[in-house]
């Protein structure tokens, strides 16, 4: 950075800074640093007694994550969030685990303070996390944000680790994930929503909308969903000025030609909070309108499905009661998913023409959108998804304590485990993995799994006084299905958490086993007659001694069970 750079940077953050909010369409729009933020709720709380700010758990950045809850009645500060949110309609309300797309960290103060005022009523409560990525939100400037239109200095999306908490919902790497896991259960909620900004295409709805996919919701829920609650906020917000489109899903090309709603699959918050009977929406503002059309129209989704949700508390609680129940008696469960092709709604689109024309830059052809050209298209929306995958659902999984990065995970999202009492054999299903493939490049700290085939063998095992048994048939069954079924799109396996198992652990010399093998296939004329059988079909191979070795010492007892074992059985 030279210097003229730097002085000019210095009066673009003083202005932003230090002269307090800019207004006006074209202003860059201000939002509080996290301190700030703070104070404001802190100043909110201490002037409502129906309000307060909890430090709710550690973050990476070592500082606490907070929480401001707000109900019908004074809050008592000794109360427990399962005390308070106890036989009420609970919303919780996640900002800022994107910092730099902060129109919910901005909007959701107005929104409380307006609620207080108004008073919210006596069977609601409202969770607000004010910025849950506290070491990206920290890390603030000018820069990150390279193709969005304000505010002027923001936070950043990796938090302290360089995470992207926003996918850290199943392998839970940061202490704020551990920390969300905690007031999650503890306030239950019925209705989720975490605020963002959008990247991609360019278009004239200011505000966009994820609604948690609803194939991969029980029916009962996804009934409530998209029969009556996303139509009522579709509608209302229409009402208000906002009108909404589903987040348009689409990179490096205009959506002229229909796009598939988002799959969030369990890593993402609302993906997260469905495996739990949550309904979840991410809010996705265009990030090239004005930032306090953004934070409006976001203050406004939050008005809309609060009040949406104060009238129909008992239905919302009616239909999870119903889903949880509809999920206790399952016996298979759905755990991939992909778009379907064949069916889809036709949106009213409100785009902009465009055209690619050639670039000053290069010899190439860049994309422009035509903001002088505004045009409305029927576009097919891609909004149903084909189950791809399912697991049968055992009566209890066997999980070896020896996993216990495992056992903790499932402990912080209420899992019921019972742990044997004395060392004991259990014949039970296995499951054997093929040879796997894994990510060449670290994503979000792993190397997932990425192809993975399994086969099942009945077998008999060891397992020791403490290991746990765990019933799928229990309220938090398809978080338990969705981490331990090792196919399953965001399991513990595919993060990296079983890694070990691909690893053979002992071997033979040559040598040595020459004789070992004569002995073998000898002793076992069914072995001699395989081996046989694979020298015809592999003729290369059975010229040399190390595969014609290793492929006898692959079918003798020799060979540990343990390779390529998922460590947990399933008994059926
Ligand atoms: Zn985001």
């Amino acid at each position: 950075m030279n210097k003229v750079w730097r002085s000019f940077l210095g009066i673009v953050l003083l202005l932003s800074l230090g002269a307090g909010p800019l207004t006006g369409q074209d202003a860059p729009g201000y939002t509080p640093p996290y301190p700030e933020l703070i104070a404001q709720y802190q100043q909110l709380a201490a002037a409502h007694p129906e309000a307060q700010l909890r430090q709710v758990g550690p973050t990476d950045a070592g500082r606490p994550l907070q929480l401001f809850v707000m109900g019908g009645a004074p809050v008592s500060g000794e109360l427990p969030l399962e005390s308070l949110a106890q036989d009420k309609t609970v919303l919780l309300i996640n900002n800022g685990i994107h910092p730099g797309e902060p129109c919910g960290i901005n909007a959701s103060l107005p929104y409380a303070r307006q609620w207080l005022e108004r008073g919210l009523p006596q069977d609601f409560l409202v969770a607000i996390i004010p910025a849950y990525n506290v070491g990206g939100a920290l890390n603030r400037g000018p820069y990150s944000r390279a193709n969005q239109r304000g505010p002027a200095a923001h936070g950043f999306r990796g938090n302290a680790r360089n995470l992207d908490l926003n996918r850290d919902f199943i392998k839970a790497d940061a202490r704020n994930t551990m920390s969300f896991y905690r007031l999650f259960h503890a306030l239950d909620p019925h209705l989720f929503v975490d605020t963002h900004t959008s990247n991609g295409a360019d278009y004239r709805y200011t505000m966009t909308l994820i609604s948690t996919q609803a194939d991969k919701l029980m029916p009962a829920q996804r009934e409530l969903l998209y029969q009556k609650l996303r139509p009522a906020l579709y509608q209302d917000m229409e009402n208000r000025g906002w009108p909404m489109i589903p987040y348009v899903n689409v990179f490096g090309r205009t959506p002229q030609k229909g796009y598939a709603a988002f799959l969030e699959t369990p890593r993402y918050s609302t993906g997260y909070t469905a495996l739990h009977h949550c309904l979840g929406f991410v809010t996705e503002t265009h990030m090239l309108k004005p930032f306090a059309d953004r934070v409006a129209s976001t203050e406004a989704f939050l008005h809309s499905l609060t009040q949406w949700a104060a009238r129909h508390g008992d239905e919302l609680e009616r239909s999870r009661q119903k889903a949880r129940e509809q999920t206790a008696r399952a016996h298979y469960q759905n755990i991939a998913w992909q778009v379907d092709s064949n069916q889809a709604d036709t949106l009213s689109f409100k785009g902009y023409a465009a055209a690619r024309i050639p670039s000053k830059l290069g010899p190439y052809q860049r994309l422009q959108y035509q903001k002088d050209q505004p045009r409305t298209w029927p576009i097919p929306w891609y909004h149903r998804y084909q189950a791809t995958d399912s697991a049968r659902l055992p009566r209890y999984y066997v999980l070896p304590q020896a996993w216990r990065e495992v056992v903790r995970r499932l402990k912080a999202n209420g899992v019921a485990m019972q742990r044997l009492e004395k060392d004991t054999s259990i014949a039970l299903t296995s499951i054997y993995l093929k040879p796997g493939s894994w990510a060449r490049e670290p994503y979000e700290g792993h190397f997932p799994l990425r192809s993975i085939a399994t086969e099942e063998r009945p077998q008999k095992r060891l397992f020791l006084a403490g290991d746990y048994l765990i019933a799928p048939r229990q309220q938090a069954q398809r978080f338990i299905v969705h981490t331990m079924e090792p196919r399953a799109t965001d399991s513990y396996l595919r993060w990296n958490f079983f890694d070990a198992i691909f690893q053979q652990k002992e071997h033979f010399s040559p040598y040595v086993f020459e004789e070992t093998a004569a002995q073998l296939l000898k002793e076992n004329p069914a072995l001699a007659e395989d081996f046989k059988q694979w020298q015809s079909q592999n003729p290369q191979e059975a010229e040399q001694a190390y595969p014609s070795l290793k492929w006898i010492y692959r079918h003798s007892p020799y060979y540990e069970a343990e390779h390529r074992r998922y460590p947990v059985g399933k008994i059926y």
